[in-house]
């Protein structure tokens, strides 16, 4: 049946992060651009419980129509220990079949195709069915690498690694090949081609949305823009979208917690939806936070022993599954009263939003890094894998919103005596701590302007709607 609206597909690759933030887009094209809107759901063999949890809510909202594809078998069509883009890469293969008879046998004719960055040969899908195609990335500076990739492989011979030089990139700051993400790290792997394969992708399609906003990346935003080195995709920031605070029946005894706590005196810890240190880094940062003597929530998983997890890098926990076991002895007892460690799933938002956290120890995923600005929390930067390098550097060398490790965590351990000076500085009323929150709160107030109706962010989505609807009229 033709629509008399824009018809938006979403297609997020697993996993909370690029769920959250498909959610968001697709929520916010129906309650203020006119837009139907489905979201295909991609898994394994299963979802997550942080996964399950959203379609639950968004499916209760109504907003937006949720598909299930049917769970995506890659078993024999990767190596089992096939790293992180090389698995995704593999899923969004195998997803076609039942994402191209989805589409068929949708009742409204679809205008667009928005996918995330792992999921670019699903574009070819919307070729088929004659519609638009756009990339749903997070934010600017790892898009521009991403973009500016092929430039870069012309360009260098060998390793980047082994350059002098940090990688210059248009209208970006000066990178290490270190911290420009595992893929960068060597490039004859596999891994590496299906990275720079995948930019090229995403200058085919007609449009980059961008979980950013112009304030806070505007040197960035204008070089994708302007210099045609990035392949002149179409790029509307039409960020910040984090998941708002929602009543829940059954409110969290961390949330109690917190309620008894002074205001903004708790660091939350936490490493996102697969992130974990290895098992003397837990040991140093309980150490760390002992010292510091700062309230703190902490939400700890154990090392991992699953190989394809995106953090190789760190050793392999030998105490078996119950994160609690890698704590130092005693940890618990002596800091009752003072903090909490959670092994579960953590509302990480309503803990970022509560008056009583005052600092956020995060991994700088972007959704991560987002909900802390736009809830004023300062944060201490504690990168692991993927573009959460460049997120940190951004975050403490750009923005001013965080502090940092001497040594990036990505390159070694850091000592409980840094942790604990960390944790002082973002938490405490001195210089410091009083400048990153003054700063962080400016930014909030910058997110929160350009998405209200006349802002950066609004004017961005109206535009890509616009590109849309003359789409449908077309057809
Ligand atoms: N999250 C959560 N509870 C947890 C861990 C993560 O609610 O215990 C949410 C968090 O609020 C964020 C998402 O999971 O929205 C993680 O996304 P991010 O981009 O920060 O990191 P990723 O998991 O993709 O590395």
């Amino acid at each position: 049946m033709e629509s008399s609206k824009p018809h938006a597909l979403l297609l997020p690759s697993p996993g909370v992060g690029h769920l959250v933030r498909h959610l968001e887009l697709g929520n916010r094209l129906v309650a203020y651009h006119n837009f139907y809107v489905t979201l295909f759901v991609v898994f394994e063999s299963h979802l997550s419980a942080g996964e399950s949890q959203l379609i639950q809510s968004a499916k209760a909202q109504k907003l937006i129509d949720i598909v299930e594809l049917p769970p995506v078998d890659i078993s024999g069509k990767v190596e089992p220990d096939a790293q992180f883009f090389t698995k995704q890469a593999a899923i969004t293969r195998e997803i076609q079949p039942s994402l191209r008879s989805a589409i068929s046998n949708l009742t409204l004719s679809p205008t667009a195709l928005i996918i995330d960055l792992f999921a670019t040969p699903a574009l070819d899908v919307a070729d088929e069915f004659h519609i638009l195609k756009f990339v749903f990335y997070p934010s600017a500076w790892p898009l521009s690498l991403r973009l500016y990739l092929p430039i870069l492989d012309k360009e260098i011979r060998g390793q980047y690694v082994d350059q002098k030089e940090p990688l210059k990139i248009p209208g970006c700051m000066s990178i290490q090949p270190e911290d420009a993400g595992s893929p960068m790290l060597d490039r004859t792997k596999h891994e590496y081609h299906v990275f720079l394969q995948r930019g090229s992708e995403m200058r085919m399609s007609d449009g980059i949305l961008l979980n950013t906003w112009e304030d806070l990346d505007s040197m960035t935003l204008k070089a994708l823009r302007e210099d045609e080195s990035f392949g002149s995709v179409p790029i509307y920031a039409v960020g910040p979208f984090v998941r708002p605070v929602e009543p829940s029946a059954s409110r969290s005894n961390l949330l109690d917690w917190l309620d008894e706590q002074p205001s903004e005196s708790v660091i939350y810890i936490s490493f996102g939806s697969v992130g974990f240190l290895s098992a003397q880094q837990i040991t140093e940062l309980a150490f760390g936070l002992e010292l510091s003597q700062q309230r703190f929530i902490w939400v700890l998983r154990p090392p991992s022993k699953k190989k394809n997890m995106p953090v190789k890098r760190h050793v392999l926990g030998d105490k078996g599954n119950d994160a609690l076991d890698y704590l130092p002895d005693g940890f618990l007892t002596r800091t009752q009263g003072l903090g909490l460690v959670v092994t579960q799933w953590a509302p990480q938002v309503d803990i970022l939003s509560h008056p009583s956290t005052g600092g956020f120890l995060s991994h700088c995923g972007w959704n991560s890094t987002l909900e802390s600005i736009l809830n004023g929390v300062p944060l201490l930067a504690w990168p692991l894998y993927a573009e959460q390098s460049m997120n940190a550097i951004l975050l403490s060398e750009k923005l001013g919103v965080a502090v940092s490790p001497k040594v990036a965590p990505t390159r070694g351990v850091v000592g409980r005596e840094e942790i604990e000076m960390l944790v002082r500085k973002v938490m405490g009323d001195q210089e410091e701590g009083k400048a990153l929150r003054a700063r962080v709160m400016e930014l909030k107030v910058s997110g929160e302007k350009a998405l209200i109706e006349g802002g950066s962010s609004f004017n961005a989505m109206s535009q890509f709607a616009k590109q849309c609807e003359i789409k449908l009229l077309r057809n």
